[in-house]
């Protein structure tokens, strides 16, 4: 049985990265009729956003990649919020006491940062000097009861070589002596990451974690504890870092690490997820754009590949781009008019230019930054209309003979006018387009003035030889 989860925090806004994550575990599922599971893992009271996790929740349901084990979908090993697990760390953290591979730590913030910086000016990584590894728990549970506050440490071992086995790097090895002796429970008795990851894998029967490369020196404790813990430990795969094209790490800063700037900016799910499988991922006929169900089909988590991948917003357009192109034409419609509701518009009219615009559509906001003309007339042109006024007046003249208003019909009779007027079609064509539009690129005029209509275009004409 293939179970994976990814285990967000929720300390801000849903991030790239976490989908990225998702997606590799959700098509791992469901390619081995397995579960996807998210857990809450919320015990850094400090960091703690109202919010965050049910926008965790949306991100996932926008790019339907949706659990089936969670704080909000029952399951057989609920809570799946680590902050209303305690008692289960708790008894874990008791069971590395009793077995002594773990220990209570008295050391105050004073004394530690006074041994940190020891070791800093001895050039030494800067780890915990063990003080309170030999305080018996009797006596450690005696001083406890009396009022004094600790905090538990795994014990590492010393002159170790640890094997972190990875299905993307192959065996990483670790040597324990720079494995720090970790804090597992605060002082306020919620547990680091460290353990309740590890407890919660176990218990909640985790067979793959996938997660980013930046928990590959944290691996080496996981490790540890699973043996201590008499456990065996899911498979895991350390994801690189996503970068920017110039290699820098994708950051808050750059704007795009969020997802909801993607739903901002019109890209859609469908979209991003083809382009994050490709991030570390290559199709084995090397597609660029396929479906998801064909993803699912042909991903393992094995071929993923241990190079930093680089997130290039612009094949990303592109891409999204292609997807708008093949969308059927109703769907389009309607993410152009919900992308738009705020200036509601008109239906007929979306329906009838999507042939025309679509091809210039990169992202949804694309299409009003194209199309707005045939919505609203222009007020301002592109091109100075103050010596067109004749030429515009003559189309005029000629266009209110035009009966049959279709494009091809439009089309020939301004080709006829601009012979006669020994004017250039190039030249004419701007001038029309500019005075129909007030913009220098549009899509075919021909087309667009015949969704316009006759009456809208005489009077546009009028109104921009008036300029
Ligand atoms: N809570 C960790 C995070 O926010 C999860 C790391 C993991 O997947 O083990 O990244």
């Amino acid at each position: 049985m293939v179970r994976t989860r990814i285990a967000p925090s929720p300390t801000g806004f849903p991030h790239i990265g976490t989908v990225y994550q998702a997606l590799f575990d959700y098509a791992f599922a469901h390619k081995y009729d397995g579960q996807f599971l998210v857990r809450i893992e919320d015990t850094d009271r400090g960091r703690f956003v109202e919010g965050a996790e049910d926008a965790i929740f949306s991100a996932l349901d926008w790019f339907g990649l949706s659990e089936d084990e969670s704080p909000r979908k029952a399951g057989p090993h609920a809570p799946y919020r680590q902050s209303e697990r305690l008692e289960i760390y708790q008894k874990h953290a008791e069971d590395l006491l009793e077995k002594e591979h773990a220990y209570y730590c008295f050391c105050s913030k004073e004394r530690l940062e006074e041994v940190r910086n020891k070791m800093q000016a001895e050039k030494k990584i800067p780890m915990y000097d063990r003080h309170c590894r030999n305080i018996s728990l009797a006596d450690a549970k005696a001083r406890i009861q009396a009022g004094e506050t600790a905090v538990i440490r795994m014990k590492i071992p010393d002159n170790e070589k640890i094997v972190v086995p990875d299905g993307i790097r192959g065996d990483v090895i670790f040597d324990s002596s720079v494995v720090d002796d970790q804090v597992i429970v605060k002082t306020d008795g919620f547990p680091t990451y460290h353990l309740a990851v590890v407890v919660d894998d176990h218990t909640m029967e985790v067979t793959h974690v996938l997660r980013g490369e930046e928990w590959l020196s944290s691996a080496p404790k996981h490790i540890l504890l699973y043996q201590y813990f008499g456990w065996t430990a899911p498979e895991f795969f350390h994801t690189p870092l996503i970068r920017n094209p110039d290699k820098s790490k994708l950051s808050k800063r750059q704007g795009h690490t969020s997802v909801t700037w993607y739903k901002e900016h019109g890209f859609l799910p469908e979209a991003i997820l083809n382009y994050l499988a490709l991030m570390g991922w290559t199709h084995p006929e090397e597609k660029d754009i396929f479906a998801f169900e064909e993803f699912i089909k042909l991903f393992e988590f094995k071929d993923l590949k241990p190079l930093g991948p680089v997130f290039d917003l612009k094949k990303l357009e592109w891409m999204n781009g292609q997807y708008i192109m093949a969308m059927q034409p109703e769907t389009l419609k309607q993410h152009i008019l919900d992308f738009n509701k705020d200036v509601q518009l008109d239906e007929a009219i979306v329906e009838k230019s999507i042939p025309l615009v679509r091809e210039r559509m990169k992202t949804l906001p694309d299409y009003l930054a194209i199309a707005q003309f045939l919505f609203t007339r222009p007020t301002t042109y592109e091109k100075d209309l103050t010596e067109s006024k004749e030429l515009l007046m003559k189309v005029h003249t000629k266009l209110a003979t035009v009966e049959s208003w279709q494009a091809e019909v439009i089309g020939d009779a301004m080709v006829s006018l601009a012979g006669e007027l020994g004017v250039s079609n190039s030249q004419f064509f701007m001038t029309l387009r500019v005075a129909i539009s007030g913009n220098k690129i549009t899509p075919p005029l021909n087309d667009s003035m015949e969704l316009l209509g006759k009456d809208e275009c005489l009077a546009r004409l009028e109104i921009a030889a008036k300029q």
